[in-house]
């Protein structure tokens, strides 16, 4: 029985890795939902198997009250609220690993001669990790939603009181494994929840999606270290695997902002303001066009790019950009889908939106495959899409974002901006690209302006 397990549980983390390697590439990823999906259906089997469960009424309760619970948030979340549910769920497996922790320690310390430092440490960084990542992500999820705002946290107390929390915290998973106590462990778990919430309520608000990859890094190592306080392996090798990802990604995000993970943490909302004065950039400059006026600088173009960004996930208008792409293909241009790794609210939100349209994945470029080609492209279609295009980045030192890499729309022979004002995107900063010779700006809602561009370029 106990090899047929382990052999249940290498198979599951087998499916995880092959999962996770299939959900690397759009075209596989499907294929990685599914490997992975049935590598954790194995290994709860699996589990069920091989724990001594006392009682199967409660884990059915439990499962069937997660599954409907799951099934109702994910089948109800907007596109736009997906970052917040990921917060949620971060958050709740925090809780878990916490509960396990704490759970797994009293039992242990009714045997003291059970209890070796080994399984004592596992269990202090379960504990202290599962508490961060509980409260932390409650705040992320909080401030996404928009039931408080994190810019009113800007107080320098509370990165001290984080700091202090946390080494705090830190002190106490030490007490945890060398004098093991109930009370370290409860003050332990009451330290940390404080340092959950000091450390995240602080982050500006355009830095939250950030922390949330974090979090579920964390999130996974909290998983980790349950797997060996539970001396369970496929929970050892499935929380490794989100703690690496999440790490990653957290990177990834961080390099793309043009921003360190410290500075993302430590220092106050340093993006919003700045960047110069909206008055001076636009007045006067700003050239405002139509839907017929667009269609027929379209109508001519050979080579069109076009660049979504956060406003084309708010006005739902991938369908809409869809029927513009075959429109103008079908005229024989060339048409191109120009992605920026941080535009929208999270990671590949832009290629999630355009894969439900069903763009083929081959128009879709990368920022560094595309901006080579910019300054051959007849029109650049720029919809919902700001800091992303923004050119202060690559030509002010003082702005905030200096540094970030951006799309060159600019370099186009003619920029055309669809969106419902001048004001500013993510980073609070006005935008010199819409003042550009060369800038077009359509006002108004992403998907009616689309639909208008559309119904004008089959009229002509
Ligand atoms: P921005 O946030 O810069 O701009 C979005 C623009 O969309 C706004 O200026 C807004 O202008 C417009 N908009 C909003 N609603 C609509 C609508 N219904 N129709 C048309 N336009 C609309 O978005 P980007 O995608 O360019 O940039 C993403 C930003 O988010 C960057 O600053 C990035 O650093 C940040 N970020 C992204 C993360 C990610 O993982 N993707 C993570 C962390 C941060 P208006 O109100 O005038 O319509």
């Amino acid at each position: 029985m106990t090899s047929l397990i382990q052999l249940g549980y290498l198979a599951s983390a087998i499916l995880f890795i092959l999962g996770l390697k299939a959900l690397a590439r759009p075209r596989t990823a499907v294929r990685g939902n599914l490997l992975g999906s049935a590598g954790m259906l194995l290994a709860v089997v699996v589990t069920l198997a091989d724990q001594n469960i006392l009682t199967y009424t409660y884990l059915a309760v439990g499962l069937a009250l997660g599954a409907i619970i799951g099934t109702i948030l994910a089948v109800r979340v907007q596109m736009t609220g997906m970052p917040q549910l990921v917060a949620l769920f971060n958050g709740f497996g925090g809780l878990a690993s916490l509960l396990v922790g704490a759970a797994s320690y009293l039992e242990l310390i009714d045997r003291p001669e059970a209890i070796g430092n080994d399984t004592a440490a596992a269990a202090g960084f379960t504990l202290l990790i599962g508490a961060v990542t509980f409260t932390g992500s409650l705040v992320a999820f909080g401030k996404l939603q928009e039931i408080f705002n994190g810019d009113s946290f800007q107080d320098q107390g509370i990165r001290v009181f984080a700091v202090v929390s946390l080494v705090l915290a830190v002190g106490l998973a030490v007490a945890v494994v060398l004098s093991p106590s109930p009370l370290w462990m409860w003050a332990l778990i009451a330290i940390a929840l404080l340092a959950g919430i000091a450390l995240v309520a602080p982050i500006g608000g355009a830095d939250t999606p950030v922390v949330i990859a974090l979090l579920n890094s964390f999130s996974g190592l909290a998983a980790a270290t349950t797997g060996f306080v539970l001396g369970n392996s496929v929970l050892i090798i499935a929380g490794s695997m989100v703690g690496a990802s999440g790490l990653i990604l957290t990177q990834i995000m961080c390099k793309a902002m043009n921003r360190t993970l410290f500075n993302v943490m430590f220092s106050s909302a340093a993006v919003a303001g700045g960047g110069g004065d909206s008055d001076d950039i636009y007045t006067g400059k700003v050239t405002s066009s139509s839907a017929d006026e667009v269609a027929l600088i379209l109508d001519t173009a050979q080579s069109v790019a076009i660049i979504p960004g956060y406003g084309m996930a708010v006005a739902q208008a991938q369908h809409a950009v869809r029927d513009l792409t075959r429109a103008l293909e079908e005229r024989g241009a060339d048409v191109v889908f120009a992605i920026h790794p941080v535009a929208g609210r999270m990671p590949g939100h832009m290629n999630v939106l355009l894969a439900e349209a069903e763009v083929p994945y081959e128009q879709l470029k990368e920022m560094e495959h595309v901006n080579p080609q910019f300054d051959q492209t007849d029109v650049s279609i720029i919809i919902g899409a700001n800091d992303v295009v923004n050119p202060s980045a690559r030509q002010d030192p003082t702005s905030p974002i200096a540094g970030m890499p951006i799309l060159d729309a600019d370099k186009s022979r003619t920029v055309v901006v669809i969106k419902r004002s001048l004001s500013h995107g993510f980073a609070g900063i006005p935008n010199p690209l819409f003042a550009a010779d060369n800038t077009l700006m359509l006002f108004g809602d992403g998907k009616a302006a689309v639909e208008d561009i559309n119904r004008a370029l089959a009229e002509i």
